[in-house]
């Protein structure tokens, strides 16, 4: 919706109706409270009230969610979301791994570790961190061309008897292109020939002026193998992401992306979702990129079952009536038939789009034969 009504905005902002009115009347603008103000001049009366305006995913503005923009003051802060890249064999799944394995949670749980396309790590110090378990620059792009924009911070894996390489630089772009932050892993540092400073000075060639250079990338010397420094590791996330300041809302709806879906025999259509904001629940109908579904259950990262997760936390999720795709945005709906409106209303997008892009070969082939 391009409008929203004097009433709703004041809603929002939680801010009296009378206070909007009196600061529209100052910018010229005669309204009643039940009156529809324009995006834009509602954009300028958010400013005006101090508050700031989210910028919401398309998706969001699509289903006319976007007035369920967290309200700033139910945000409370959130774990950061991590993403592994880096040059071939230079350690990723090993990190990933690794990193896996320093949840205290998970010894007492004794639950059998599920690969779901994401887990969480809690720390001694019971803060968490999620890490995205398909490593690599196709999941992150391909997440990011489908509209979902999951990772807080990526880190880059160098080992550091190789250097900097080609897939480094690959992954240093993407991650400059998407505006995340990079914290930079130097791996396999119990080898003999590794050389961290070295490593440094490359990623200098890159515009990456890591902390030791007076810059603000911070760097981590770490061995996957030997399991060093790990924790400094996480010690260096958690503090990039009070920096980023992650927050959100687990007060409301849920809202999130798709990490992975297949499938499965006996289970159904199976899907790894992460949730951004909100809370998802047991019951909840929400429609994920052209599907949509009823969640029948939630499991955790260790195949437990669970009732509800939060922001940042990853979620298997059964119940849905078909297999979207990694990086379709995922948003909890109303009622079964808005679902159903919404995945009609896409799929009918989705033909009027292919219909299009036949016409226009078919002009392309005629304009080819002149
Ligand atoms: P990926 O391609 O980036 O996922 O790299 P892998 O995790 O598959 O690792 C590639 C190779 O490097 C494997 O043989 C690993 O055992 C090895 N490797 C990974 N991390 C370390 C490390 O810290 N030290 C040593 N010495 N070898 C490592
Ligand atoms: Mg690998």
């Amino acid at each position: 919706p391009e409008a929203i009504t004097v009433q709703e905005l004041a809603n929002r902002m939680a801010e009296r109706g009378a206070d909007v009115i009196k600061a529209l009347m100052k910018m010229g603008v005669m309204a009643t409270i039940n009156q529809t103000i324009d995006a834009d001049t509602a954009e300028l009366i958010i400013g005006e009230f101090g508050h700031t305006v989210r910028r919401v995913s398309a998706a969001d503005v699509e289903l006319g969610l976007e007035g369920e923009a967290d309200i700033d003051d139910h945000l409370l802060p959130r774990p950061p979301v991590v993403t592994i890249m880096g040059h071939v064999d230079h350690g990723k799944t090993s990190l990933l791994d690794a990193l896996r394995q320093t949840d205290v949670a998970a010894h007492e749980a004794g639950g059998i570790t599920q690969h779901i396309g994401a887990y969480q790590v809690t720390l001694p110090s019971s803060k968490k961190i999620t890490f995205i378990d398909t490593p690599g620059h196709a999941a992150f792009t391909e997440m990011r061309a489908r509209g979902a924009n999951v990772t807080d911070i990526v880190v880059l894996v160098v080992a550091g008897d190789d250097g900097i390489m080609p897939q480094t630089v690959e992954a240093i772009h993407h991650a400059k292109a998407a505006k995340v932050p990079i914290l930079v892993a130097i791996n396999k540092m119990d080898k003999p020939d590794a050389n961290a400073n070295r490593v440094r000075q490359e990623l200098l060639s890159h515009e990456l002026v890591t902390e030791e250079m007076g810059g603000d990338v911070l760097t981590v010397e770490v061995s996957a193998k030997t399991k060093m420094n790990l924790d400094k590791l996480e010690e260096a996330l958690l503090l990039q992401a009070e920096i980023l300041d992650l927050k959100a809302n687990p007060d409301r709806s849920a809202v999130g992306a798709v990490v992975e879906a297949k499938m499965e025999r006996g289970r159904g259509s199976v899907a790894t979702l992460l949730v951004q904001k909100g809370t998802l629940k047991v019951g909840d109908i929400f429609v994920a990129g052209a599907e949509w579904g009823r969640v029948r259950a939630l499991l955790d990262d260790r195949g437990r079952n669970i009732d509800s997760a939060g922001p940042a936390m990853p979620v298997e999720v059964l119940g849905l009536q078909g297999t979207p795709q990694a990086g379709d945005v995922f948003v909890v709906v109303e009622s079964e038939a808005r679902a159903r409106e919404i995945t009609e209303f896409r799929a009918h997008r989705e033909r009027e789009k292919q219909a299009a892009a036949g016409a226009r070969s078919t002009l392309e082939q005629m304009f080819s034969k002149i």
